[in-house]
């Protein structure tokens, strides 16, 4: 709703309480001018193939280093971004950045490495979105198979219509989508076959829950639907080895490495 307000507009909170709405606001203002004093960083968890007992990707995180504040995460910031908008300038941003930062990351892993980025249901309904996103990838030299996209199952059964056709769009031009949070949503398995999705990625309740027939279910559907599977929230040797032994595709969480700024990936031994 307060998107078309435009990104110079403040958006007026449904406050739960005074506290929220003072300190949401405040966030808000700083947000507005956080590229502009490069406040934003991506950091770095790696996805390992245990197949093919290398990495495969990246996934991009964003964290906001506010001045005199210090790091915030996106749990805190992101809604604000979506309520204002402010979250199309701040994810092209993104983009441009995981772009720049994956010739680094082919240097350290190869040229099959890619690098995944988070986008909003937001971003996604910017009507030019797949132009932008062609036009940055171009100037960044980076080619689209190398990307990509991981969206909610919330985004992708809203407005099913306009989301279908750009997800299309996407997967025509050679970007990868993939499906976060697996699980936790609504999407129907017809739905799933009808978009132009090759990864699940398990949400990490799921991997903590450890059913193993509920994970070997996920991973026989998105078998017969000829999509990978990555498993989120890997935190111990023990699910480690069950998902190595399910023959899921790849691994991310803290077992491989907590969220890092790029230059620190080098450290992380894999
Ligand atoms: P996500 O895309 O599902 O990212 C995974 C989240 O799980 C990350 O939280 C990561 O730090 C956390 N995580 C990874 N491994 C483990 C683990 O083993 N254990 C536990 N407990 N947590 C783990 P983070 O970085 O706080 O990001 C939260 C969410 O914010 C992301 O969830 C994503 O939806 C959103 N987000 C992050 N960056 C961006 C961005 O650039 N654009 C947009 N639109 N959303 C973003
Ligand atoms: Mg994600
Ligand atoms: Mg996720
Ligand atoms: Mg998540």
């Amino acid at each position: 709703k307060a998107k078309g307000a435009g990104r110079k507009s403040f958006h007026v909170y449904e406050a739960t309480s005074r506290y929220d709405h003072v300190e949401n606001f405040i966030h808000e203002l700083a947000l507005s001018s956080a590229i502009e004093l490069e406040e934003f960083e991506l950091h770095y968890q790696l996805i390992y193939s245990p197949q093919q007992q290398c990495v495969v990707g990246a996934e991009a995180l964003l964290r906001w280093n506010r001045a005199n504040i210090g790091m915030v995460q996106p749990a805190e910031f992101i809604p604000i971004t979506e309520q204002t908008g402010l979250i199309v300038p701040i994810g092209y941003w993104v983009i441009r950045k995981a772009c720049q930062d994956w010739h680094q990351l082919v240097e350290g892993y190869g040229e099959d490495i890619r690098v995944s980025v988070n986008i909003s249901s937001v971003q996604l309904s910017e009507p030019d979105f797949v132009d932008r996103i062609i036009e940055i990838l171009e100037q960044e030299n980076v080619p689209p198979h190398a990307i990509e996209l991981e969206l909610t199952e919330s985004t992708v059964i809203s407005d099913s219509q306009g989301v279908r056709q750009t997800l299309s769009r996407l997967g025509a031009v050679g970007f990868s989508i993939a499906l976060d949070d697996f699980g936790t949503g609504y999407s129907s398995l017809s739905m799933l076959t009808l978009l132009p999705i090759d990864t699940l990625k398990i949400d990490r309740s799921f991997i903590r829950e450890m059913n193993e027939s509920v994970l070997s279910a996920m991973l026989v559907m998105a078998g017969a639907l000829r999509m990978k599977v990555i498993a989120e929230g890997v935190e111990d040797a023990g699910q480690y080895e069950m998902l190595r032994a399910m023959n899921c595709w790849g691994i991310q969480g803290y077992y491989i490495n907590k969220p890092v700024a790029l230059a620190a990936l080098q450290q992380v031994p894999v």
